[in-house]
């Protein structure tokens, strides 16, 4: 799946799917309240109100950059808190490949923020060591994200993703920390999206007049569209996430920025349009 943004394109590609069990991470998205929703069938939510969910990446390639936006999970890893999110053994790299994108041709990985689902594949095990698996990239992660994580001694699961997903990178030499709001290209610069975690971003797409958002995880699946209160256990601070996703949602209403969901399966995009009260995605 491909979208254009004037001379930009962005490609995405699916790790994994999922139907249901989201209600670990979006508590109040029962299909009691789920099902009212109408909009959210048939790409976001099955007829019985289950929530349908992806975790993917996206290839941005502009004129002159070939960016990797967040990593997923990665296969051979250990000490994750979802079960089968440990030792996976996916065929993401090869999917990758056949789209277009082998890992040395990437110049360019961000990660949105240092969750486990976004910086997974930034290293693969090659004889019990952590390699980077875009040797020939800068990995970008924002300064703030890092600095707040390697400070939390209390997370044992962020431990493991920091040792095997991103220690390995800055030891390799091959990160750069941004600034929340840095420009990254003429095309491509972040935008700070906080609450979900204390440095997180989207990433704003502009040219030639056209423009799109990678949302990151300031919202997890379109139903929080619909219901902006809702937030993910997942939340640092879900106040924030609040305000985030109802200043977001006001700003971007009825314009034609081009919404690409990190979490959304199926369709994955589209405009944020008013509803009654509120916003739906017009995909
Ligand atoms: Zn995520």
């Amino acid at each position: 799946m491909k979208w254009t943004i004037g001379d930009v394109t962005v490609t995405k590609v699916v790790e994994l799917e999922m139907t249901g069990g989201s209600r670990f991470l979006l508590p109040q998205a029962t299909p009691e309240a789920v099902l009212p929703i109408a909009w959210l069938r048939p790409h976001f939510a099955t007829p019985e109100g289950k929530l349908i969910m992806a975790i993917q990446t996206f290839v941005v390639e502009t004129p002159d950059r070939r960016i990797i936006v967040d990593t997923c999970l990665g296969n051979d890893k250990q000490g994750r808190r979802i079960p089968h999110w440990n030792e996976r053994n996916g065929p993401f790299l090869s999917d990758l490949a056949e789209a277009g994108f082998p890992p040395e041709s990437i110049d360019t990985v961000l990660c949105t923020h240092l969750h486990v689902d976004h910086v997974g594949w930034n290293t693969r095990l090659v004889d019990g060591k952590w390699v980077p698996t875009f040797p020939k990239a800068r990995y970008l992660m924002g300064r703030t994200e890092y600095d707040h994580w390697i400070g939390v001694p209390d997370r044992p699961d962020m431990a493991h993703v920091l040792g095997d997903s991103v220690t390995p990178i800055v030891e390799a030499g091959l990160a750069t920390f941004v600034e929340t709001d840095a420009e990254l290209t003429p095309e491509i610069s972040l935008i700070p999206t906080i609450g979900h975690t204390p440095g997180h971003v989207s990433v704003a797409i502009r040219s030639k007049g056209e423009h799109a958002l990678i949302t990151g995880d300031f919202m997890h699946h379109p139903c929080q569209i619909a219901h902006p209160e809702w937030s993910t256990t997942a939340d640092s601070d879900a106040t924030q996430g609040i305000e985030t996703r109802r200043r977001m949602f006001r700003e971007l209403a009825g314009t034609p920025v081009l919404v690409i969901g990190t979490h959304f399966a199926g369709a994955t995009a589209g405009r944020i349009v008013r509803d009654g009260d509120g916003y739906r995605l017009d995909a």
